[in-house]
């Protein structure tokens, strides 16, 4: 009977060495209870909160994660901060955490058991188990004895850093994502219906764009997360302020020549047949920041982005671009290279072009006199490619420019300030691949609903 009872002892642990960690979302290895005693270090005292330190949570951070990093449950923390429920807590909010506890917290890859993290940390096994008698998972955070240079930076695996700007962002305008991995890595973000590929950077980094419509409801959305890396898929979400910002209104008398331009159907049409278009997403990116001005001259704007419209009262919208003061005959200048994606009449919008920049971003001019180009042809940044004009449904020759990010209208006039995703740099084309995430996001506003 006492034979029995020390193979199947053996029996056990020798099998749960044996095998890998296996991928989050799959059932992982209990590591029999029986076997491996409770956690030897007792979580520091709540009395004791004079060497907690305040720390302002990142976009992405897990709690969990941060208090498991002093050695404590989430739990204990949330009820010293007064936090009834840390899973509402969110990025810009502060907390107060323990100082680091006696060991360090790395991240799970895949392929790791006990035994390999104990071989590569130069620890004993039982070292490693002790510590960590919960199942083992990739990504999942170990603890070690001893303090080491490596600790987890409680972002999902395998993100070694997450940023966005701007945030909270103005509807009708872009947010920026550089996500850094661990490892190679691909990704794709889920955002209001939308799913969106992520474009690599370098090795390390990824980027992605969220193109916000003016229309769309302030508040707090999701978005949603899919990280592909050793061919595991981390899946998870990160709030997005949305502010209202301001918009007009302007009220437009069309000339009686244009009023048969004023037909909502033909307006329709002509948007359903532009939808083709905004479908397109070339991952090569040609665009750098910021972008320059797509007129030889720095006229002013007439018509902002986001201002609600009515035609006569016979057409409701919204403008869906800038509207600048240019005279009859200028030149329009491409802000970034690109490749010409439409050139072509149009009743409403006039002699039209559509560049595609890649990445994810394109850009329109309505109402051109004169068109240059073809599709297909590559413009380069500051290369005049058509005339500023009057066609189609337009009171005056003006360039009205339109810019599409992942296929939805926003504001232009973004892309042209230096510090348009404030904080966040995308390495210029043909430079050597940095990445600057410095200024890692300090949300200004509370994500709590
Ligand atoms: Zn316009």
């Amino acid at each position: 009977m006492r034979h029995k009872f020390w193979l199947m002892l053996a029996l056990c642990l020798a099998l749960s060495l044996a095998r890998p960690v296996m991928a989050s979302g799959s059932r992982p290895i209990a590591l029999t209870s029986s076997v491996v005693p409770p956690v030897a270090d007792a979580a520091p005292m709540l009395t004791d909160l004079s060497a907690w330190t305040a720390h302002t949570l990142q976009w992405g951070e897990e709690v969990a994660c941060l208090a498991q990093r002093g050695g404590m449950d989430v739990s204990a923390v949330a009820t010293a901060n007064h936090v009834l429920n840390p899973a509402l807590l969110g990025a810009g909010q502060t907390i107060n955490l323990p100082p680091s506890g006696p060991h360090t917290l790395v991240a799970a890859r895949a392929g790791d058991t006990p035994l390999t993290l104990a071989v590569k940390h130069n620890l004993s096994l039982w070292d490693v188990l002790r510590l960590n008698y919960a199942p083992l998972y990739t990504g999942k955070n170990v603890r070690l004895p001893g303090a080491g240079a490596e600790t987890a930076t409680c972002l999902p695996y395998p993100l070694a850093s997450l940023a966005v700007s701007p945030q909270p962002v103005t509807r009708g305008r872009t947010a920026l994502i550089i996500f850094e991995t661990a490892e190679p890595a691909a990704c794709e973000i889920r955002y209001l219906d939308q799913t969106e590929p992520c474009y690599p950077l370098d090795d390390s980094h990824l980027y992605a764009l969220v193109g916000l419509s003016a229309l769309m409801d302030p508040g707090t959305y999701t978005v949603k997360i899919a990280v592909q890396a050793d061919g595991l898929e981390t899946v998870f979400t990160v709030p997005l302020d949305v502010s209202a910002g301001r918009y007009g209104y302007q009220y437009i008398d069309p000339p009686p020549a244009l009023s048969k331009l004023m037909d909502p159907e033909l307006m329709q049409d002509e948007l359903d047949y532009l939808a083709i278009w905004r479908t397109i997403r070339t991952p090569e990116r040609a665009w750098d920041l910021p972008l320059a001005f797509p007129l030889p001259y720095q006229v002013s704007v007439s018509a902002r982005y986001g201002d609600r419209r009515s035609y006569g009262g016979m057409v409701d919208g919204y403008h869906s671009g800038v509207d600048y003061r240019a005279w009859g005959g200028m030149p329009v200048l491409a802000p970034a290279d690109g490749v010409v994606l439409f050139a072509e009449r149009l009743e409403a919008r006039g002699n039209a072009v559509l560049l595609d920049h890649g990445g994810g971003l394109i850009t329109g001019y309505w109402h051109l006199s004169r068109i240059d180009v073809e599709v297909g042809q590559h413009v380069q940044r500051g290369e005049a490619f058509a005339l500023v004009g009057n066609t189609g449904l337009s009171t005056g020759a003006h360039l009205h420019w339109e810019m599409w990010v992942n296929g939805v209208s926003v504001d232009a006039t973004q892309w042209l300030s230096a510090d348009a995703f404030s904080g966040l740099t995308l390495p210029a084309l043909g430079a050597q691949p940095s990445v600057t995430t410095t200024a890692s996001v300090a949300p200004t506003a509370s994500v709590a609903p």
